[in-house]
């Protein structure tokens, strides 16, 4: 008889219930026999990555015997000076998700606590809990506030206590698409003890918010020497599939966390592809527009249905469709388009739909008109 492997896993571990990842688009294809498929479920960039990015990556390739530089190499200088940073600053992971299991392994553990809040990103529970660490759950703002379901700072900084060691912000927050302001969250930094870090999670910074006191939390590390911010490559920079972020902390911190993780933890076309998008102006500018048309789009559309839609930080619109999340996702399967239900997230009610292309953008509207019933607008 074999044994209760389960039995011998940490206490963390044998807690955890594992990240469930929006519906892959090839398992649609193969259930349905369907072509085009409209992937609306991860925040991918719709347009793909730079060009340049590709070439870059291919051109590596060939030498894919050779390790990686193990440091990042010139990456991690373009990193820094790209935001006006020493390189002693920059700790690179394979996906900002990295990155935030670097934060847990290194400050969590047994006694220890992590504060975020009730609608977040799964992963600081993952992190948090896989550490064997306490998860200090704040409650979200109410569905009346400016900003529904969104991460109340004052209600977070209610939760630290003398055994927390790391808060984790997203700015804009995934799924909520709430985000703060530069005062709001410098006021946070000022509140929480220097012995806590924060975390800033600004995996969405290229796409960004459309008002002027969205912030960059990158230009404060020297005035507070205990925040952390996480970049990601997998959203606007469109390199989701190849697995590289960074995270910018004070030398000491990024120090602890380089100790930790693999000595080659960014694949050699990972670390070309993500220096060629940064340098890829054009291409951001691009995806951006792309986005803005988009999100200006489907709010009005639903605006016209009369359905209620969270504040759009980011590449994503959180909207709430009159019937359970699950039975939208269900119903636009076999048409070929992919949303994400939110139940999972605590948010049954919504569903959250990447903002795609003009033409992925009116697949889904007409899609949803004829699942749901409604009018779809002239021209689909
Ligand atoms: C997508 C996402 C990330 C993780 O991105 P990777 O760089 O792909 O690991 C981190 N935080 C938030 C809020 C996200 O939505």
């Amino acid at each position: 008889m074999s044994c209760d492997f389960a039995a011998l896993a940490n206490a963390g571990i044998r807690g955890l219930s594992p990240y469930q990842a929006g519906k892959p688009e090839a398992e649609l294809r193969r259930e349905y026999g369907l072509d085009h498929i409209v992937a609306l479920a991860a925040n991918e960039n719709p347009l793909g990555p730079s060009p340049g990015a590709v070439a870059a990556a291919k051109e590596v390739l060939g030498r894919a015997a050779r390790y990686p530089e193990g440091g990042g190499g010139e990456f991690k200088h373009q990193v820094a000076r790209h935001h006006g940073v020493e390189p002693s600053c920059v700790v690179l992971g394979n996906g900002s998700n990295e990155i935030l299991e670097l934060l847990a392994r290194a400050f969590l553990g047994p006694e220890r606590g992590a504060v975020y809040s009730r609608h977040s990103f799964a992963v600081y529970a993952l992190a948090t809990q896989g550490a064997g660490a306490v998860p200090q759950v704040a409650p979200p703002n109410p569905a009346d506030h400016p900003m529904p379901y969104g991460q109340d700072l004052a209600a977070m900084a209610a939760q630290v206590d003398a055994t927390t060691r790391l808060v984790f912000i997203a700015n804009p927050n995934n799924p909520t698409g709430t985000w703060h302001t530069e005062a709001e969250l410098t006021a946070f930094l000022a509140a929480v003890p220097g012995d806590v870090l924060v975390v800033v999670d600004e995996a969405y910074f290229d796409y960004g918010v459309d008002h002027r006191d969205y912030p960059d939390a990158s230009r404060w590390l020297a005035r507070y020497p205990n925040l952390v911010v996480t970049r990601s490559f997998s959203k606007a920079h469109g390199l989701a599939g190849l697995r590289v972020g960074y995270g910018l902390a004070h030398p000491q911190v990024a120090e602890l966390l380089n100790r930790t993780r693999q000595p080659f933890n960014v694949s050699a076309p990972a670390l070309a592809a993500a220096a060629a998008a940064l340098a890829d102006r054009e291409h951001m500018e691009k995806s951006r527009a792309v986005n803005r048309a988009g999100r200006d789009f489907l709010c009005r559309i639903f605006d016209q249905w009369g359905r209620r839609y969270l504040p759009v930080g980011g590449n994503f619109i959180t909207v709430a469709l009159g019937v359970p999340g699950r039975q939208v996702f269900e119903a636009l399967l076999p048409k070929g388009v992919i949303v994400r239900p939110l139940a999972y997230y605590g948010l049954e009610d919504f569903v959250r739909i990447t903002i795609g292309t003009e033409g992925e953008n009116r697949r889904l509207v007409a899609a949803l008109a004829e699942v749901l019933d409604l009018d779809a607008p002239g021209g689909l």
